[in-house]
């Protein structure tokens, strides 16, 4: 049940009867939905409607609304203590830094509130590194063409999208970018000024389309070799999305430095910039830094998400819905071959490629009562929460097998 206060209800239930957002800055084409609550993958409306959230906000919610572990976490800290200034010991923080770094390559740690935070962060740190190696001249980082970063002005610069970056002004410097998979340009564009690479393993916004193992692990070697630094995206592909805790787990390789945000907050805006020592070695006071950065409430947060999906059986059980749930899509694909061309990615961060615009078959989606997320390459991305059982995967094949039929429906009579 909603914990609202009356008059919060009664003035968010006015808002909610409105047909569009009367104050909010129009950045975003919001789907005409207001949602109350949310009890794991279900999301429900405030006129009672019942939605299966396979966005997951996205690929926020990983342990879907309102988990009891993640309730308890935050109403526990929130009696505590709510915010200190990082001039002093979080502990909270300290802990989550530890558990992190036990779990990974990293061995330091910056908190964030965002992933575009967490990125900027990674960007600095990898700048930094060089200055502090005695070479300020290695600031370029290449970039992937069809990348996704973030929105902050050094963030849209470092994913080069003409349509994120058109009317901000002059691009910030610093960004080569190469296609996917050409391994000639990616050697041309090392130069002096190279400082390292930064990528996705599987470009979520930019299609659900993945870097092979053997790219990521060339990366690997071709930073080796020229000394620049791997730098790693794992915003939406961290924290379990995959069926490893991170996608890179599957190349057998590790990052110099890594972006993490999204799923490791379940919810809670929350991020993180991971670093070994070597690579964080320009990271000494004064040099960067976060009002609310690694803030008690959130750290308890991640520290409670971390502890979940941090195990093997966690991991394990991840990969088994992921091969169940693709199953199922194998049958969505062979039963509607007018909609869907193909089915990509990996764990629980899926594209279904469209063979119909994307939009409308999100919006189809949602007539059926599933929430999907588009995103490039006329792609459909399913996110569920990460604990998603049978009941999910069953009630999401049915209501994506009435929206394929409605699409279907819908070009016959054309
Ligand atoms: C979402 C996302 C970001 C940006 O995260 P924000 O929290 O929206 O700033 C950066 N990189 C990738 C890969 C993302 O998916």
């Amino acid at each position: 049940m909603s914990t609202m206060q009356k008059s919060d209800a009664a003035s968010f239930a006015v808002a909610a009867t409105r047909s569009t957002p009367a104050h909010m800055m129009g950045t975003y084409a919001r789907a005409d939905l207001v949602f109350e609550r949310g009890e794991g993958a279900w999301l429900y409306t405030v006129d009672g409607r019942k939605f299966l959230d396979f966005g997951s906000g996205i690929a926020v919610n990983s342990l879907g609304h309102a988990n009891p572990k993640l309730v308890a976490a935050l109403h526990e800290q929130a009696q505590k203590l709510w915010h200190v200034s990082n001039v002093y010991r979080i502990g909270e923080g300290e802990s989550l830094a530890d558990k992190l770094c036990a779990l990974t390559f990293a061995d330091r740690v910056f908190f964030t509130n965002s992933g575009a935070e967490a990125l900027e962060c990674a960007i600095k740190t990898a700048r930094k590194y060089h200055h502090a190696s005695g070479h300020p001249e290695r600031y370029r980082l290449i970039t992937f063409e069809g990348a996704f970063h973030g929105r902050t002005l050094a963030t849209i610069a470092a994913g080069g999208q003409a349509k994120y970056l058109e009317g901000f002004g002059p691009a910030m410097p610093g960004f080569d970018q190469v296609p996917v998979g050409d391994r000639k340009a990616l050697e041309a564009a090392i130069g002096p000024e190279t400082a390292g690479i930064l990528v996705e393993p599987i470009q979520g916004e930019g299609g659900v389309r993945s870097i092979s193992n053997e790219d990521l692990r060339y990366f690997r070697e071709i930073c080796d070799k020229n000394g620049l630094l791997l730098v790693l995206d794992e915003v939406q592909t961290g924290v379990g999305r995959t069926g490893k805790l991170f996608a890179h787990e599957w190349a057998g390789i590790a990052p110099d430095i890594m972006a993490v945000a999204k799923g490791i907050g379940g919810g809670f805006p929350v991020g993180a910039c991971l670093a070994t020592e070597e690579a964080a070695k320009g990271m000494v006071p004064g040099t960067h830094g976060s009002t609310y950065g690694g803030n008690p409430l959130a750290m308890a947060v991640a520290g409670a998400v971390i502890d979940e999906v941090g195990t093997p059986e966690f991991l394990a059980r991840v990969r088994e819905v992921s091969r169940d749930l693709n199953q199922r899509l194998a049958e969505l694909k062979a039963s509607h071959p007018d909609i869907v061309e193909d089915i990509r990615g990996s764990g629980l961060l899926i594209g279904i490629k469209c063979k119909v615009p994307n939009t409308e078959f999100v919006a189809a989606g949602r007539e059926a009562g599933i929430l999907t997320v588009g995103a490039g390459d006329n792609v459909v991305r399913l996110l569920p929460p990460l604990n998603i059982g049978e009941t999910e995967i069953r009630e999401a094949y049915e209501r994506l097998d009435k929206a394929c039929a409605a699409l279907e429906k819908k070009l016959g009579a054309a």
